[in-house]
C-alpha cells in the first residue's frame, strides 16, 4: 500500500512528460505539465479544459519565455490566469499553457509620486496582486488607497483591468481602467513593454479592458489617494422605478464640488418576505427589522434600493455626519422609515463582501456554478428593460444579488477597448449575481438559467435596447463583431500588432491561434 501511494505521489509530483520539448525549460518558475487541475477551472463552474501546462512565473520575464515558447510550437496558446473568477472559462487555454499570475503577485510594491513636482501619488503592483491586499498593504504602509473598486476584492489586479473594474465609486472616479497611469505587458510576441499615454499607447489603451488580447499586465501603477477613516453605509428603498432612478442619476450627476455621497450603487429585490431575493435582503445589520407596512399598496413585484456611502474622518462628531446624510437623504424621495444605516472603517467597508464569501463557502454555493449575466443598458432603454426584465422574467429573482445603477460615460476612456451602449451620458450597470444551490434539487437547474440569461439578451435585442455585454462571453467571431461594433477594426488592428499569431487568451473564443 505504502509503495503504491510512494508511486501515485512521484507519478503526479512529477512536473514533466515525455513530449514536454514544447514547453518553456528556461525559466524561473515551475512548469507542470501534470497538476493542472486548477487551470481548467473558474468561478463559474459551467466549463472545464485541460491545459498542456500550468506555469507558475516567476516574473514578467518568465511570462516573456512561455509566450516565446507557444510562439515557437506549432500551436501551443497562453492564458493569464488571474483568480480564475471569471465565469465562461475566459482564463482557461484548452490544451495550452495557463499562467498561474498569482505566482508573480509580491513582485512590485513601490509608491510613486507624479514626475515634475505634481500632487499625484501612484503605487506599482504586480498585475498578479489580489486588490484585497493591495488594499491592506497600501493602507498599513502608506495610508494611502485606490480610489475606484470592485464590490469584492478577491480578483487579481490583471484580471480587472482586463475587463474595466466597476463599482460604486465609478461615477467619480471612472472604471479601474481609467486610474492607471502605466503598464508593464508582455506582448504576445514576448516583448517587455512599458506603455503609458504617451509611450506605446496603442498597448496602453488596447491592453486596459482588452480581454488579455493584446498582453499580458505584470505591473500597473494605479492612482492613489489619502484613505478615508470611516464610511456610513446607507441603504434607502424605492417602490417605484421611476423614483429611484431619478434619484440614483442626481446623485452621480452631482457637479464636482457640490456635496454628495462617496459611493453610489444599488439594487432590485422581490417584493416578498423570501430571505435570499427579497425584504431580508436589505437591512444591514441583524438587529434592523424591514416594516414592510411602510410598502406602498402600489408597489408592484420588485422593489429598488439604492446603495450609498459617505466617508468621514474619525474625527468628526456623530452629529456633523448625521446633518450631512441627512441633507442629502432629505432631497431623495425613497419612503420613509425604509433606511438602514450602519458606520464602518474604509477598510471593513470595502472587503463587505468578504463576510458574504465565508458564509457562501460554509452553505456550499461559493463552489457551485455560477451562471451570471452583466449588461450596460443605455440610460434610454432602462425603464423598459426594467418593465420586462425585472418586474417579468425576474420577478421572483435570481438566487443572489440583481445590481443595478447608473455610470457616466464621461469617466470612461473611450481610447481603452472597454465597449459600452452608443448612446448618452448615463448608462446602468446590470448584474444578474446567481447562486445555484449545490444540492441535487438545484442541479440540472444551471441550464435553465443559462437559457433564462439567453432569453433576456435575446430579448435585448429583439426591441432594439442600446446595450452591452460587461464580462462578455461570445462563441462566434460574428457576435464578437457585433459586441465591438464601431470598434471592431481598431481591435483587429491591435490584435495585429500585439499578438499576431493569437497566442494570448484563447479562453475569449475572439481569436483562433494562427498556425
Ligand atoms: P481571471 O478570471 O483569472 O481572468 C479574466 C481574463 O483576464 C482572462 O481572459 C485572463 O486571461 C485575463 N487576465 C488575467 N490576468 C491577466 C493579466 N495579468 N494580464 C492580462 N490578462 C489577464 N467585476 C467588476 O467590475 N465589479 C465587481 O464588483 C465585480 N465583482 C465580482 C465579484 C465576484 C464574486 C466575482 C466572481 C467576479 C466579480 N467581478 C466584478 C468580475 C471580475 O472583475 C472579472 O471576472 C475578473 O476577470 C476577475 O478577475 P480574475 O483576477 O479572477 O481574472
Amino acid at each position: 500500500m505504502i509503495a503504491y501511494l510512494e508511486r501515485f505521489i512521484q507519478e503526479n509530483d512529477s512536473e514533466s512528460r515525455p513530449d514536454d520539448d514544447v514547453l518553456p525549460n528556461n525559466l524561473q518558475g515551475t512548469v507542470d505539465s501534470l497538476a493542472t487541475g486548477l487551470a481548467g477551472k473558474d468561478f463559474g463552474g459551467m466549463y472545464s479544459s485541460k491545459a498542456r501546462a500550468l506555469i507558475r512565473p516567476s516574473g514578467a520575464e518568465d511570462v516573456s519565455r512561455a509566450v516565446k515558447a507557444a510562439v515557437r510550437s506549432p500551436n501551443l496558446t497562453v492564458a493569464a490566469r488571474g483568480n480564475g473568477h471569471s465565469i465562461n472559462g475566459q482564463a482557461m487555454a484548452d490544451r495550452g499553457l495557463v499562467l498561474d499570475m498569482r505566482s508573480t503577485a509580491d513582485n512590485h510594491f513601490k509608491l510613486v509620486r507624479s514626475r515634475g513636482g505634481g500632487r499625484e501619488t501612484f503605487v506599482d503592483v504586480s498585475g498578479g496582486a489580489l486588490w484585497e491586499d493591495v488594499l491592506v498593504r497600501c493602507v498599513s504602509e502608506f495610508n494611502l488607497a485606490p480610489r475606484s473598486w470592485t464590490d469584492y476584492l478577491g480578483l487579481t489586479v490583471g484580471g480587472t483591468l482586463s475587463n474595466a473594474g466597476v463599482s460604486g465609486q465609478a461615477f467619480r472616479y471612472g472604471p479601474q481602467t481609467s486610474n492607471v497611469a502605466e503598464l508593464d505587458v508582455v506582448t504576445g510576441k514576448g516583448e517587455v513593454l512599458t506603455c503609458s499615454e504617451t509611450e506605446n499607447s496603442e498597448l496602453f489603451f488596447g491592453a486596459l479592458g482588452g480581454l488579455g488580447q493584446f498582453g499580458i499586465i505584470t505591473r500597473a501603477r494605479i492612482r492613489v489617494q489619502p484613505v478615508p477613516d470611516m464610511v456610513r453605509w446607507i441603504r434607502v428603498v424605492y417602490a417605484e422605478f421611476e423614483d429611484y432612478a431619478r434619484d440614483a442619476e442626481w446623485l452621480v450627476t452631482r457637479p464636482d464640488g457640490e456635496p454628495s455621497f462617496d459611493y453610489v450603487e444599488g439594487f432590485v429585490f422581490v417584493n416578498s418576505d423570501d430571505p435570499v431575493n427579497g425584504w431580508p435582503s436589505v437591512p444591514l445589520d441583524p438587529e434592523q427589522g424591514f416594516d414592510p407596512a411602510r410598502i406602498p399598496k402600489t408597489a408592484g413585484p420588485v422593489l429598488y434600493c439604492l446603495e450609498l456611502g459617505l466617508h468621514y474622518p474619525k474625527s468628526d462628531h456623530t452629529s456633523k455626519i448625521d446633518t450631512a446624510v441627512n441633507s442629502l437623504l432629505g432631497r431623495l424621495g425613497f419612503v420613509r422609515k425604509l433606511e438602514f444605516e450602519v458606520d464602518l472603517s474604509y477598510v471593513e467597508f470595502l472587503l463587505r463582501v468578504k463576510q458574504a464569501e465565508i458564509e457562501a463557502r460554509r452553505n456550499g454555493i461559493w463552489d457551485a456554478p455560477h451562471p451570471w449575466l452583466n449588461l450596460f443598458v443605455s440610460k434610454k432603454d432602462i425603464a423598459d428593460f426594467d418593465r420586462v426584465v425585472f418586474k417579468r422574467i425576474l420577478k421572483e429573482g435570481v438566487g443572489g444579488p440583481m445590481l443595478l445603477y447608473p455610470l457616466v460615460r464621461s469617466k470612461w476612456d473611450s481610447r481603452t477597448s472597454v465597449v459600452l451602449p452608443t448612446d448618452g451620458e448615463i448608462f446602468y450597470l446590470v448584474a444578474l449575481l446567481r447562486f445555484t444551490l449545490p444540492y441535487p434539487e438545484g442541479s440540472g437547474s444551471v441550464e435553465k438559467l443559462v437559457s433564462q440569461n439567453h432569453e433576456i439578451v435575446q430579448l435585448c435585442n429583439e426591441k432594439g435596447f442600446d446595450f452591452k455585454l460587461y464580462l462578455p462571453h461570445y462563441k462566434s467571431q460574428d457576435d464578437w463583431k457585433r459586441h465591438f461594433g464601431s470598434q471592431w477594426p481598431r481591435f483587429v488592428e491591435r490584435k495585429a500588432s500585439f499578438d499576431p499569431m493569437a497566442i494570448l487568451a484563447p479562453g475569449q473564443k475572439i481569436f483562433g491561434r494562427m498556425p
